[in-house]
């Protein structure tokens, strides 16, 4: 088996252990599911909240996020204009924000889970798999 690099892995949202089975539920990003996250790996059957709150830390991560949005929109702004009006870059950092919000939750519970969880490999995750049954 072939296997992903981390971050593909991050960017297609995959297991954290074995990097194949994916976190949350297929067609729901840009839906009002996009808060819906799988319980556990199908792959290896790990947990994806392992104990309540498990995610309390990952609103950090968003903060960051948004953060790093607001920087970038600057930055090509600076490029393209002299003078940034104030309204625009307001404006434009929270039509950003909004936008992107379902893409912010969901990437900033993958990479608080990926700081946690270590990756096994395809096939000690598999055998980890078996026993688990
Ligand atoms: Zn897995």
């Amino acid at each position: 088996m072939k296997q992903r690099s981390v971050i593909r892995s991050i960017a297609g949202m995959r297991c954290p252990k074995c990097r194949e089975g994916k976190m949350f539920p297929a067609h729901t990003l840009y839906t009002r599911h996009f808060m819906k996250m799988n319980d556990r790996c199908s792959c290896c059957g790990q947990s994806f909240e392992p104990e309540p709150a498990y995610y309390f830390g990952a609103m950090f991560i968003s903060y960051a996020l948004n953060a790093g949005y607001f920087i970038a929109l600057w930055v090509a702004l600076l490029i393209v204009m002299d003078n940034i009006p104030d309204a625009l870059i307001i404006g434009g950092t929270i039509a950003l924000v909004i936008s992107l919000l379902p893409i912010t939750f969901r990437l900033s519970r993958v990479l608080w889970i990926y700081i946690f969880v270590r990756y096994r490999g395809p096939i000690e995750s598999s055998a980890a798999a078996i026993h688990q049954h």
